[in-house]
């Protein structure tokens, strides 16, 4: 290894508990990327990964770092896909550890990223380094797709890397990300699919005046109740196979009026739906349009725009492949995992558009929380998880 290298190794790797924690004390809260990548780098250009740190940019942003890695020429090509940025710590004095210093006391490793999801990324590439090491001449590639930008913006991130490795002709086969899917323990849940999300303003015009002559004003409340009333009267549906029932939340309702003499002029809502696989954007729109115009009739006027979305729901078809991660879990765990598109949404949403993508990772119950935390016991299973379903995945690809 290179002596000017941001990181002398003095650990090794294929352990996943050492590799999160060396992670953790990367400070990469986006969008720095506090040496974490260019540990991943490191590490794995020395098991014989090339490795690649695109950066890309965009104005009025900051320039965001990435990394892609890969071993092997063949195909299948298996791609892990991660982020290395954290969320900010929030009140330093608020946790029992140091978030960057990863101490374990109890085995628990604390820090900012041990689930979300630097141990989730540390644990897949502890056993892409074990399975290489032991099957130098395996068929297929194993490629990583890191980013440091999934807390923020998430526009120099997966988006762009992944243009940018279509573009040099990389192709995959199948994605794991390592998102913390799991709510309680580590047999709980994989993620074959994710919501959508849209998210709409409303704005309601009345006509300001004195509360004692209501006659020469217009209430703008009123119709904005009456709107509301109308996008909630009946379920948008009623949930798909393998997604809840989409869900509208008005999120925030303002007139922002201090008097209490005075009619306002205007009333302003925010909402937002997370939709399942029946909608797109457009068509969600569409409908959310006809149940305002439905509710207005003629008695209120009304304006309705939504903010631009990249969110669409989306599902990995359960088949051969999810069934493949579903018994690596179940073979090590013992139990069998349930397959879930619940939740926010993640960078999943943009590899669908290459490959078939599943989501699975650490125990995420204090992702962005103070203390924020993982059992280094999972960090272990993980790793022995994603051993066996590299094993597994390039033995059904050699007898394919
Ligand atoms: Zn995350």
């Amino acid at each position: 290894m290179s002596q000017n290298t941001p990181a002398s190794l003095d650990f090794d790797p294929a352990d996943p508990v050492t590799l999160t924690q060396a992670l953790i004390r990367c400070p990469s809260v986006t969008p720095a990327e506090g040496g974490a990548l260019a540990l991943l780098g490191v590490v794995l250009s020395a098991e014989g990964f090339s490795v690649e740190r695109p950066v890309f940019s965009e104005p009025g942003m900051p320039d965001i770092e990435n990394l892609y890695a890969r071993i092997g020429n063949e195909g299948p090509v298996f791609v892990i896909a991660g982020h290395t940025d954290v969320v900010p710590p929030g009140d330093l004095a608020a946790w029992t550890h140091d978030p960057f210093a990863a101490e374990i006391e109890g085995g628990t490793l604390y820090g900012r990223g041990a689930c979300d999801m630097k141990g989730g990324l540390a644990a897949m590439v502890s056993a892409a380094i074990r399975y290489r090491r032991a099957n130098p001449d395996a068929p297929g590639s194993i490629a990583f797709l890191v980013t440091g930008d999934e807390e923020g913006p998430a526009v120099n991130g997966t988006v762009k890397l992944l243009d940018w490795a279509d573009r040099r002709g990389e192709r995959f086969d199948h994605c794991l990300l390592g998102e913390p899917t799991n709510p309680a323990a580590m047999s709980d849940m994989i993620k074959i699919g994710r919501r959508g999300s849209l998210t709409g303003k409303l704005t309601v015009q009345g006509i300001q005046g004195h509360v004692g002559y209501p006659h020469l004003a217009q209430n703008p409340i009123r119709g904005m109740v009456r709107l509301l009333a109308g996008l909630e009267a009946t379920p948008l549906d009623a949930g798909t196979e393998h997604f809840d029932p989409s869900n509208l939340e008005v999120t925030t309702l303002d007139v922002g009026n201090p008097a209490t003499n005075v009619i306002p002029a205007q009333a302003k809502a925010v909402f937002n739906i997370r939709f399942n696989d029946l909608w797109t954007p457009q068509t969600l729109a569409a409908e959310i349009e006809r149940r305002l115009r439905e509710a207005a009739g003629n008695a209120v006027r009304y304006e309705i725009s939504f903010e631009p979305t990249n969110a669409v729901a989306f599902l990995t078809q359960p088949g051969p492949f999810v069934a493949m991660v579903a018994d690596a879990v179940e073979a090590e765990t013992g139990e069998r995992p349930a397959l879930s598109t619940t939740g926010g949404t993640s960078d999943a949403r943009f590899i669908k558009n290459y490959c078939p993508v599943v989501e699975y990772g650490v125990v995420g119950q204090t992702m962005h929380q103070i203390d924020e935390r993982v059992a280094t016991a999972d960090l272990v299973t993980l790793e022995r998880i994603t051993h066996r379903l590299l094993t597994d995945y390039f033995a059904a690809a050699q007898h394919a």
